[in-house]
């Protein structure tokens, strides 16, 4: 068992570009978030980065620290969903510890150019957390290359068991988040999940091995989906255009005249699901944050659909896709 925990570390060690002893299995992205942030709350409150686009699991988390005294940035973005390293620059201040940018936006694929961020906090003083939950598994991450200190993954985003997750903590260096019997290093203590964590290595051990190949084809439909939808009157496509700045299986798109809610729930009932902006912030009565940050009208953004590919759809799943999509936003469109 213990041998199979530890070549576990060593394999998403590996597929990060680290030591299997700088690897921290935790329950999920939102733990490791949670830990990545919440490691200096013995200290003297101070002050931390993020952006206005994270997902919930670090602007909440954010939102706890600021009711312990902390004092907490948040960067805005560009009309593509870019945080600028100007503004990150600009931000900085004498008491930053930890600056915290996603590497890649969950709701409209934006890639943030981390290790251009990673340099300015560092060159500022502060540390660098990623969370690249979104990311890994699809796109070449090495902590190496990118020049950050703690980085966030979950399993199930690449094919692995819900419910598991890893921080990296460069050198092994973060506090103990939960204390007890002295398990994964001592820093998080607990009988390991050891089906969870051999479930984890060697889906990533799969998904990196097949990343080329399911990137290229999960683009090619990916922009096949973009180039039909855009070509309708009133579809705007959200994000970066397509290429190095946006994730291979992400669309999204604002449809003038169409409520996203009544085009999910029309596509629902034909098999199609897709959603409406953040999965994560549906239902919350309020539209997606992540577009108005990036300076869409609440109008619109109450107009937005996300199309999120995993690597075994087909072309002709997503030629039905396309069909389907486009009958809906036609039929609720003459509604009106
Ligand atoms: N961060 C991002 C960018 C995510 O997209 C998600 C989940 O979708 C999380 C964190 C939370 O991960 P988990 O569901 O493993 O807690």
């Amino acid at each position: 068992m213990r041998r199979a925990v530890n070549g576990a570390h060593s394999i998403v060690g590996e597929a990060l570009g680290c030591q299997g002893r700088e690897i921290f299995f935790t329950s999920g992205g939102t733990e490791a978030d949670n830990w990545a942030l919440k490691q200096f709350i013995a200290e003297k409150p101070a002050h931390i980065i993020t952006s206005q686009i994270e997902h919930k699991a670090i602007l909440n988390t954010c939102k706890a620290l600021q009711q312990m005294g902390w004092e907490v940035t948040y960067l805005p973005v560009d009309k593509y969903g870019i945080v600028q390293p100007d503004d990150l620059q600009s931000a900085m201040r004498n008491n930053t510890r930890l600056v915290s940018i996603m590497l890649a936006n969950n709701e409209v694929g934006t890639i943030e150019p981390i290790k251009t961020l990673a340099a300015v906090a560092h060159a500022g003083g502060a540390l660098f957390h990623t969370d690249a939950v979104q990311a890994v598994g699809h796109i070449p991450v090495n902590v190496n290359e990118l020049g950050v200190d703690f980085l966030s993954l979950s399993a199930h985003k690449f094919g692995g068991p819900k419910g598991m997750g890893a921080l990296y903590a460069k050198d092994g260096a973060i506090s103990s988040f939960v204390d007890g019997g002295g398990q994964e290093m001592g820093r998080r203590s607990g009988t390991e999940n050891v089906p969870g964590i051999i479930g984890t290595a060697v889906a990533l051990m799969l998904a990196d091995g097949l990343m080329l190949h399911n990137a290229q084809k999960v683009r090619h439909l990916r922009d096949r989906i973009i180039d039909e939808l855009s070509s309708m009157d009133g579809v705007l496509v959200t994000g970066p255009d397509p290429g190095p700045m946006r994730l291979p299986g992400l669309a999204s798109f604002i449809i003038d005249g169409v409520d996203s809610e009544t085009l999910v729930m029309d596509l629902s009932a034909k098999g199609v699901c897709v959603s409406a902006g953040s999965a994560c912030s549906s239902g919350t009565g309020k539209p997606s944050y992540v577009l108005r940050a990036m300076g869409y009208s609440e109008r619109e953004a109450w107009s937005s659909l996300r199309v999120s590919l995993d690597d075994h759809i087909t072309h002709d799943e997503v030629s039905e896709l396309i069909q389907a999509i486009k009958s809906s936003i036609k039929v609720i469109r003459n509604q009106h």
